[in-house]
Order: C-alpha cells, then structure tokens, then sequence
C-alpha cells in the first residue's frame, strides 16, 4: 500500500462541500491539514469510518517542530541529571535551595529541579526551556569583558548571522518604532537598566536573559528623514557561557513574548 505524499489523494475522498465542520474552511485546507499531521482524518464528519481506516493506513506521521524540541529538551534534561547542582550553581550565577538550581533570567526566577525539570511563575516555552538547560550544561562561568561585540562573531554564529539580524534586530526593531512607550516599558519591567554609553545611541539598555549572558540593546530613533537603527550586542564572553544556537532562542523568545504582550495591552490590540 502506497504512502499518501500528495494531499490531492486526500481531497479525491472527500465530499467536496467545503462546510468547514472539520474546523478548517475548505475540503482542500482539511487535505493539507491532514498530510501536514495537523489534522485527523476523523474530524471530517462526512468521511465514512472504513475511507478513515484505510486512508489512515497509508499516512506515514510528520514530525512535528514541536516534537523535536520536546526530544531535544527530554535529552538535555537526562544530561542535566548527572549533574552535582552544588558544583554548577557558582559558575552559573544561580542559588541553590532545598537541593533546586534557580537561575534568574529577565529578572524571573526559574528553578531548576535535579531531573532537569523547570518551574517558574512565567510561562515555559521551548524558547526559554532550551537556553536554560543549554546555559546549565555549557556555561564556563566566564564573567563579563565588557567587550560589547555583534552576534555574528560568537564562536558557532554566522550560519545563525543571518536569521539574527531579521528575526531578533530587525523584528525588535520594527516592534520599538511602533510601540516606543511599551517596548521599553516592557524592557525596564524585564530589568534593562540604562547605559551611559554605545555609539551615541538613544536608547541603550543591558539586559540579562542568564546572569552571564548580557545583552546589550542600542535604539536609534528616526530622525530628519533617516530611519531608526536597533542592534543586540553580546559581550564576548557569552560564547563561553552558552552556545549561539541558544542565544538566538533567548533572543527570539524575548521578542516573542513582546508580541504577544504588546497584543495584550497596546490600545490598539495589533502589532502593526
Ligand atoms: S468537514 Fe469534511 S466535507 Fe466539510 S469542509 Fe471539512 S473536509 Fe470538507
């Protein structure tokens, strides 16, 4: 029986009525959705339970970005396990209580227990999980030089140069013009604190997703006609304490939580 690659060889057994019941709009969408691994052929309620069967059989199941970071973070967590959290906790910047690693990060807590598990009041997403644990296993606990340099030229960072400057400088960017007030309010209760210095900068403000791992973010308002500039700068001694891969997910994790908080609560209730 051959493996379903197609999602056309989905529609054909479909009703064609685009009533929507299966909670996408079209027969074509649920198609998609279905060969994509988002959707259960079972959730279209005019496919006949022996198409469902026999149609399923021939569906190989996608992995999903979700289940590669949950294996990468079951795996990280069993390296974790091994270590002795009273060895660790200095280099790292952390507390230990009751036998727990509690790292601060943005100004929140998060506890670390020995089987790698994390527990904070703030939500826990793959964006925070990752570093965290990555932070744990790698971290040299070099201080900081006070060499503020581009993330490009971290030790392992320029295949991720690229998809830093859009993702992270760019989006932070984008987000700082539209909504000056709220980003940096959102900075402060993060627990930026201002910089007398950069480059003549507007804004500059240091901020510590890990103890040691400062950032350095520098905002350049628009001006006469010229548009705003926003880099993130690392001191150099991160790429002793964590590797680029993670601080990108730091970063991309800050911003993504901005988005969402900036949905929440600007008056407008959009991002642009
Ligand atoms: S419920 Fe079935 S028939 Fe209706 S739109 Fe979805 S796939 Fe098409």
């Amino acid at each position: 029986m051959s493996e379903i690659r197609n999602p056309l060889e989905i529609y054909a057994a479909l009703a064609k009525i685009n009533c929507g019941q299966c909670g996408v709009p079209s027969c074509l969408a649920f198609a998609a959705a279905v060969l994509q691994g988002q959707k259960k052929l079972a959730a279209c309620p005019a496919l006949a339970s022996e198409v469902v069967a026999q149609l399923s059989r021939r569906l190989v199941p996608r992995r999903t970005l979700e289940d590669d970071s949950q294996q990468v973070i079951r795996q990280l967590r069993q390296e974790v396990a091994g270590l002795d959290f009273s060895l660790v906790a200095p280099r790292l910047g952390a507390r230990l209580v009751e036998g727990n690693l509690v790292i601060n990060c943005l100004g929140k807590d998060f506890l670390l227990t020995p089987s790698g598990e994390m527990l904070s009041d703030c939500h826990l997403n793959h964006w925070i999980y990752v570093p965290l644990l990555h932070y744990v296993l790698l971290c040299q606990g070099s201080e900081p030089q006070g060499e503020w340099v581009p993330y490009g030229s971290l030790p392992g960072a320029v295949e991720w140069s690229q998809w830093f400057s859009h993702r992270c400088e760019e989006a932070l960017r984008q987000l700082a013009d539209a909504h000056r007030e709220l980003v940096f309010e959102l900075l402060h209760l993060f627990g930026a604190k201002p910089v007398a210095m950069s480059g003549g900068a507007d804004h500059a403000l240091l901020i510590l997703p890990l103890p040691r791992v400062p950032f350095l973010i520098n905002y350049w308002e628009p001006e006469d006609g010229f548009p705003s500039k926003l880099n993130i700068l690392l001191d150099r001694s991160a790429g002793k304490n964590i590797n680029a891969q993670s601080i990108n997910l730091l970063a991309r994790g800050i911003i993504e939580m901005f988005r969402q908080l900036i949905l929440r609560h600007s008056r407008e209730g959009k991002l642009f």
